[in-house]
């Protein structure tokens, strides 16, 4: 297949989005400015680095990529409109490959209502998929991760580790309890769009989606916010079955494990019944973890309570505190 009939293949029939003028076909994408803030990301994805073969299909390639970018986007409020796809195509890849792959893009993007309005397509040694996407949202609705403040209170979306559960299960083949659920979660994430979009009601709300793992995020959002967060261990939520697993992987998956991409998150206490009910409409579970502290010493840092004893939670791993 060459690079035209391709681009013909994956090209959409029509768009979606009222605000664009020209999707495929030209030298450039043209959409309209709204008053609106623009909100844009990109994330790329490699071959043996990010996936590989053996645990994802072509379809499962294309959705987990475009989710993963969505995701960025749902943690800042946004909600997606359009997304971009530049791919380095090796000779490994057969032609149905590449379609199974922006198949499984197409059947995200569809669900969210996003237009794919150009990419780049050029030939390589390994796959390699770069995606851009882009979003709307209202300026004074934009959710930073600087804006905790203390007595807040910190949530999390859905239960954590399910991910890295179910990368295990497809490479160390065995009998395990849930496999399709974990599986699942492993392939096709699904980013909490309408959640972020609902809480827009709410005036201040800290949000970032669970990419690296539990500890990473809320170390982000602690240092942008320059506030310290308390998370308690026997708050996080995991799935029931996976205490098939060692209380140690349960532990790795769950605070350092990421790509669940849930929604890490922080609000006022007067707010968090509304949060709830939102949760409740857009069908996300939603569990508080944590709060921010009220009169820290240090500033930046997350802690996390286990077994009355309360130690440094760092990015990768934990000390106790002296
Ligand atoms: P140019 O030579 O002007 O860069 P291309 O031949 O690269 O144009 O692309 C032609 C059209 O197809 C453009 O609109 C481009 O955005 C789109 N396109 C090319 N590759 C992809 C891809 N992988 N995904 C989506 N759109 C693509
Ligand atoms: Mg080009």
């Amino acid at each position: 297949m060459d690079e035209f009939s391709f681009i013909n293949a994956i090209k959409q029939n029509y768009y979606k989005q009222s605000s664009l003028i020209k999707g495929i076909g030209d030298d450039a994408a043209v959409f309209t400015q709204t008053s609106k803030g623009i909100v844009t990301a990109v994330d790329t994805f490699v071959e043996h680095v990010h996936f590989s073969k053996e645990t994802m299909s072509p379809f499962h390639v294309g959705y987990r990529t475009l989710a993963a970018n969505i995701s960025d986007l749902a943690a800042m409020g946004a909600t997606p409109a359009f997304y971009l796809v530049s791919i380095v195509v090796p000779p490994t890849w057969a032609d149905e490959d590449l379609k199974d792959i922006f198949q499984g893009m197409n059947s995200l993007a569809h669900k969210h209502h996003l237009d794919l309005i150009g990419g780049d397509t050029v030939s390589g040694s390994e796959l390699v998929i770069t995606i851009t996407v882009i979003g709307y949202v209202p300026k004074d609705k934009v959710r930073y991760r600087h804006t905790a403040q203390a007595e807040d209170i910190v949530f999390v979306t859905g239960t954590l580790g399910d991910s890295q559960a179910g990368l295990h299960i497809l490479q160390d083949k065995g009998q395990y309890i849930d496999e399709d659920y974990f599986i699942k979660r492993h392939r096709m994430p699904e980013p909490k769009v309408n959640f972020a979009k609902r809480l827009r009601h709410i005036s201040r709300v800290t949000l970032n989606d669970i990419s690296d793992g539990l500890a990473n995020e809320a170390s982000e959002i602690a240092e942008a916010s320059r506030v310290n967060i308390v998370l308690k261990d026997d708050l996080i939520p995991l799935r029931s079955s996976l205490s098939q697993f060692s209380m140690s992987l349960q532990h790795k998956w769950a605070y350092f494990g990421g790509e669940d991409f849930e929604l890490l998150g922080t609000v006022a206490r007067k707010n968090w019944d509304q949060v709830k009910v939102i949760a409740k409409q857009t069908n996300t579970s939603v569990t508080e973890i944590g709060y921010i502290e009220e009169c820290p010493v240090t500033l930046g840092q997350v802690y996390l309570m286990k077994d009355h004893k309360k130690q440094r939670l760092h990015k990768k791993g934990y000390t106790h505190l002296k």
